[in-house]
């Protein structure tokens, strides 16, 4: 029974420090104030602090110089998913490079089935970088060569398994692997028509990720193949027309109609096609 007028501290939600062990080996692992990355001194894991639990720390090789990420950027610009000569048309006025935080959850099904999912453990604005296929032989124990380009998390463990619920439909209880990755990524950004656009080359594949872009408009493609299917619908039912109007005869006269005009229809729809193709 609390006396009349204590003060009631609030309690910070801390692990005692020697609930602290080794997901690896279950050594002590003991950190400094304010210390969460760190390594176990037994059996060398690297390991993060979450506010929640103690997980594996990996992070993976760049295999991409800085031209390299441009020259997968211009590629991608220059591909079917953008507007036509994006890479021309449009200037990339910031680039720069930093190991970004994933959870990283794994989950096996009854046949032994291995799924990987990945959640950001950082703010990001293009998180299609969660569909990111991490190449998983290559993960390295994290090591403070790479600290000084490291995005610390600010996610906590807790909120990215609300997110693989949501996402995934995955529970707490079935995932059997749990670790903070920190991949390495080129953050291009880029003005097109005045608008700024952000895109990420992950360095260790070279895959391009964008949330918004200036993409090819479907617009004129579903004009140019609306318009080709009207037209060959109308010629089908010339014969039809015939028949109906004037019998066997009618039916002949509109076949050889309809035979006649798609052969002067086909290479005008087909032109236009190709002048959509080229435009777009
Ligand atoms: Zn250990």
């Amino acid at each position: 029974m609390l006396a009349y007028g204590a003060i009631i501290q609030p309690m910070e939600v801390e692990l005692p420090e020697n609930m602290l062990r080794c997901p690896q080996c279950g050594g002590d692992l003991r950190a400094d104030h304010g210390q969460i990355f760190l390594s176990c001194p037994y059996c060398n894991s690297t390991v993060y602090l979450d506010k929640s639990q103690v997980v594996f720390h990996w992070y993976l090789t760049p295999t991409l110089e800085e031209n390299q990420a441009r020259g997968a950027l211009a590629r991608w610009m220059a591909g079917n998913l953008t507007i036509k000569d994006l890479d021309k048309k449009s200037q990339v006025i910031s680039t720069s490079f930093e190991y970004f935080p994933l959870w990283y959850f794994k989950k096996s099904d009854s046949k032994g089935k291995e799924s990987l999912y990945l959640e950001p453990a950082a703010a990001i604005s293009v998180s299609e970088l969660r569909n990111l296929r991490l190449p998983a032989g290559d993960l390295k124990r994290y090591d403070d060569t790479i600290a000084a380009h490291a995005h610390p998390p600010s996610v906590p463990l807790r909120t990215a398994l609300g997110w693989l619920r949501e996402h995934h439909n995955v529970g707490e209880g079935e995932v059997q692997e749990q670790a903070l990755v920190h991949i390495p990524i080129f953050t291009f950004k880029y003005v097109f028509e005045g608008i700024a656009y952000t895109t990420v080359v992950e360095a260790a594949t070279g895959i391009v990720f964008a949330n918004i872009y200036p993409a090819k408009a479907e617009g004129p493609y579903l004009l140019a193949g609306g318009a080709a299917a009207l037209v060959f619908l109308c010629l089908a039912s010339f014969p039809l027309v015939g028949l109906v109007s004037a019998g066997i005869g009618g039916a002949g006269i509109g076949l050889l109609a309809c035979s006649g005009l798609g052969i002067l229809a086909a290479p005008l729809l087909f032109a236009l096609a190709v002048w959509v193709a080229a435009k777009v």
